[in-house]
Order: C-alpha cells, then sequence, then structure tokens
C-alpha cells in the first residue's frame, strides 16, 4: 500500500502566501507519484482573507483539507490541531510563508525512509536581524542547561514526524505547548538536514515581540522547574550572608564589648528571616512544581520501540 504524507500549515493572516505555498507543494508532490498526501491549512483566526483562500483551493483538490479557529490560539496550537486532524504515515509541519523550502519535502522523507522518527531541518545561515538571533542563540543555551533535554539549536518548526510520534504529540492535553522541546523529549530517533530558509513571502512576521516572549516563557516552564528554584539560591544567598552578619556583631559585641542597639539586631536577626522565608517559598515552589508536573499530564514514558511483545 501507498504510504501517505501529511503536510500542516498553520496560516496567520497568510492570504497572499496561500496559493504560492499550495503550488509549490503541489511541484513537489507530483514528482513523488509513490505516495499518497494531504495538505492540512489552519487557519489560526486570520482577519485576512486567508480561509476564503483555503476553502478555495480545497474546492478544487480534496486532498487539501482545512481548519479554522474562530480566533488566534497561537501557533503551537494551529500545529497541534494539524497533528490531530493528519492521517499521514509522515507528518511535516511547515510555516506557509514560504520560509521553509518545500523542495527539501523529499530530502526529508528520504531520511525518514532509513528509518528516523524525526527529521529536523537546521537553518544554516539565519536571515533574522540580530535582535532576534541573539537572543534566541541565548534561549536555546539556557534552556539546554536549566532542562535534562538537549533542544537542537536553529531548528523552527520545519520537521517531519513518523505517525508514532504524531499519535504522542496527539496525546499531549496542555495548552502551553511547546513543541519544540516537546519532541525531542519524547526521546524517538531523530536527525536534521542542513538548508537556508527564504524570505517571507510577503506580509511580515506575525511573531511579535510579546508572542516570543511567551513561546520562550512557555518553553522554560515546560521543560523545567528552575524558576521555582530561584528562591532557593536567593534565600541561601541572604540567609549565608545574615550569618555571617550576625557572628560578626557578636564577636564585636563579646570580645570587644561594642554596644548595638536593640534595631540593629533586630534588623540582623529579621535579614535572616527574610532568607528563611525565600528557602520556604522554594519548598513551597517544589509542591507546586510537583502538582503542575502532574496536571501537565504527559506520560510517564514514551515507548520508541518494542520486541515479542504486542
Ligand atoms: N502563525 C500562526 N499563528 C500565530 C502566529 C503565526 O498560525 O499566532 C503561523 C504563520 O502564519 C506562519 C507560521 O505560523 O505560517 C510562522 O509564523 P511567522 O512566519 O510569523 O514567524 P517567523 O517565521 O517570523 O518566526
Ligand atoms: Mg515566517
Amino acid at each position: 500500500m501507498k504510504k501517505k504524507i501529511s503536510i500542516i500549515l498553520p496560516v496567520y493572516n497568510e492570504e497572499r502566501a496561500i496559493a504560492s505555498i499550495y503550488k509549490a507543494i503541489i511541484v513537489v508532490i507530483s514528482g513523488m507519484p509513490e505516495y499518497l498526501y494531504e495538505v492540512i491549512f489552519v487557519n489560526d483566526g486570520s482577519v485576512d482573507n486567508s480561509w476564503n483562500e483555503i476553502k478555495k483551493l480545497s474546492q478544487k483538490d480534496k486532498y487539501v483539507k482545512g481548519i479554522s479557529f474562530g480566533r488566534n490560539f497561537g501557533h503551537q496550537i494551529a500545529l497541534k490541531a494539524g497533528y490531530d486532524s493528519s492521517s499521514g504515515d509522515a507528518v511535516i509541519s511547515m510555516d506557509s510563508d514560504l520560509q521553509h523550502p518545500p523542495q527539501l519535502i523529499l530530502k526529508m522523507i528520504k531520511k525518514w525512509e532509513k528509518g528516523f522518527e524525526v527529521v529536523y531541518v537546521e537553518q544554516i545561515k539565519r536571515r533574522d536581524g540580530v535582535f532576534k538571533r541573539v537572543p534566541s542563540l541565548l534561549y536555546y543555551r539556557l534552556l539546554n542547561y536549566v532542562s535534562q533535554i538537549t533542544i537542537p539549536k536553529n531548528v523552527g518548526d520545519f520537521r517531519l514526524l513518523d505517525r508514532k510520534v504524531v499519535l504522542f504529540i496527539k496525546s499531549i492535553k496542555t495548552k502551553s505547548l511547546y513543541l519544540r522541546g516537546l519532541v525531542p523529549w519524547s526521546g524517538f530517533s531523530s536527525t536534521s538536514i542542513c538548508a537556508e530558509y527564504s524570505d517571507r513571502v510577503s506580509g511580515k512576521s506575525s511573531y511579535t515581540y510579546w508572542k516570543m516572549f511567551k513561546l520562550a516563557f512557555d518553553g522554560i516552564t515546560a521543560l523545567s522547574l528552575f524558576p521555582l528554584k530561584l528562591a532557593a539560591i536567593v534565600g541561601a544567598f541572604v540567609v549565608f550572608t545574615g550569618i555571617i552578619l550576625l557572628l560578626i556583631i557578636l564577636i564585636d559585641f563579646i570580645f570587644y564589648n561594642s554596644w548595638y542597639p536593640l534595631f540593629k539586631w533586630l534588623a540582623t536577626v529579621t535579614y535572616i528571616f527574610v532568607g528563611v522565608l525565600f528557602i520556604l517559598l522554594w519548598i513551597l515552589g517544589e509542591y507546586v512544581g510537583k502538582i503542575y508536573e502532574e496536571t501537565k499530564n504527559y506520560p510517564q514514558y514514551v515507548v520508541v520501540e518494542k520486541t515479542n511483545l504486542e
């Protein structure tokens, strides 16, 4: 039986790009008749004509499918909706602004056919300005440092996932979704191909600094409880310096007969207790973190392969 490739494209105000991305994808797909295909557009609450464009395409080509949200739920959730309604043996996600060159689809499929369950496309020459590049570099450093997994750098949401990985993604119900972390978290075998991304065909990036910040924050909080542990560091510092301070005035008082007014003693002790409060806050945070981990409802583990088992 022919294998099926699903291509999912989140769309947010891309009316001028939809027809071109579809054409570019069809050119590639017509070169690989050994596969079935479906192209799923997810309209993430666009306020322009995007949804009509999608519907027009779907009337001409029954393999073009569309989902439309009534408001903007965000890129990651749009991708999730695409994964949820995909039925391919491999699912490729890409931007609908033509930044992710469709010509790479074939290369990705070849890697997948070799047995890789995840194929990333690593961007070799980043076109974004320094204000996007530098924070991104620092961010991934931090993310890799505070989380237990390695997140490939310069990899956006242009990737191929095997059905097995898609089934795992489908099982995840968290609202602050961070697919770039979830995919490596699952532990499926992965590889990447290097390529240059293109410029946007039209319009401008809808990733405002605010949206990027939100994504970054979702990434950190999805993958690590590190922010909760900051209180421990502050607490330890304050208690440590407070005790040294107390020791200094104690020695001064006992051995050198210095006199300190009551408020100075109080200030020192209060300072130490502020540190203690921070430590208690950290302990509280650890419990909150545990509750958070449980409510995320991730599976405890992900099985990649089995032998002699159904
Ligand atoms: N997108 C979306 N919802 C959003 C923002 C973006 O579905 O809230 C889509 C957008 O149409 C595009 C992809 O996600 O297909 C990537 O967005 P964009 O090109 O704005 O980001 P950049 O490439 O600049 O990181
Ligand atoms: Mg883009």
